[in-house]
């Protein structure tokens, strides 16, 4: 089984087959569709991912000129008031607003394919500096070296890189001009930020492409399974995977892995997703 023409990468799906080739291969070549929780309880889970949808929405609202007062009256769940609320007292510190756009994709072409992000929220100060915001509404905060070493920080800083020059005056962008921040709306006083260079550029650069090049010669009929079981509770192919039959506790989920942009749920619709060919 190989890759269809035209398969678009994105981090989610490079994050699903670092953590195990079966579930890419399930996910995103196999499109199987299993009858089974992912996490317990299911009403709690889906609650959250809506309210995290709640102020992604709000939060693009915001960036897009709606005033304050306005959105507050649409603001109706509790959690996501405070969580508003935070924003409007505690938002993100250090981000240039000269540019900013919320809501975009941006891709690039890498080992045959192609190589998508979709940032939440960009804002730029051309010629200078380019900052990736990235919203979270987890309770748990990750630790610093699991997130730097996700592949939403690796990839999002590094298309930013090659397809950014919208950012910076129509020009590419140093890597040195890009920083990423995570913004958990939990623990507003908190943000992590993420400084790329040229360095991590390079290492970005050479990891993917050969990860990429990786998945694409593979031809095997079934991708092997994840040696380590902490995936298995959260994923829905367990019972068809023989991983158990019980879903793991939402709130052990990791902060990114319950972000209500997971894109396991999003279609990637490249009409939407702003191309660069450089
Ligand atoms: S249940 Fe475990 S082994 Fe099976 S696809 Fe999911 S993560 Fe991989």
């Amino acid at each position: 089984m190989s890759l269809p023409e035209g398969f678009v990468f994105s981090q989610g799906s490079l994050q699903a087959y670092v953590d195990c080739p079966r579930l890419f291969q399930l996910h995103y070549l196999l499109n199987v569709t299993w009858p089974a929780l992912d996490v317990e309880p299911q009403l709690e889970g889906e609650r959250q991912r809506e309210q995290g949808s709640a102020l992604h929405r709000l939060l693009q609202q915001h960036a897009q000129g709606i005033p304050e007062f306005l959105l507050s009256t649409l603001v109706l769940d509790e959690d996501v008031d405070r969580w508003w609320n935070n924003y409007l007292e505690t938002p993100p510190p250090d981000v240039p607003s000269e540019l900013v756009r919320a809501e975009i994709g941006l891709s690039v072409p890498i080992a045959g394919f192609r190589l998508m992000a979709r940032y939440d929220r960009v804002g730029a100060d051309p010629g200078r500096r380019i900052v990736i915001v990235d919203w979270k509404t987890g309770w748990k905060l990750p630790l610093r070296a699991w997130l730097e070493n996700r592949m939403q920080t690796r990839v999002y800083r590094y298309v930013m890189t090659l397809a950014g020059s919208a950012f910076n005056g129509g020009v590419r962008p140093e890597a040195e001009q890009i920083e990423m921040i995570y913004w958990n709306a939990n623990h507003p006083d908190r943000v992590m930020r993420f400084q790329y260079d040229g360095e991590q550029f390079e290492a970005d650069g050479v990891y993917l492409h050969r990860l990429i090049q990786e998945i694409a010669a593979r031809d095997e009929e079934n991708w092997e399974l994840t040696n380590g079981t902490t995936r298995c509770p959260f994923c829905h192919y367990r019972s068809l995977c023989k991983r158990g039959r019980v879903a793991g506790a939402f709130d052990e989920l990791e902060d990114d892995e319950q972000a209500a942009d997971d894109e396991w749920d999003f279609d990637l619709d490249l009409e939407q997703v702003a191309e660069v060919i450089f």
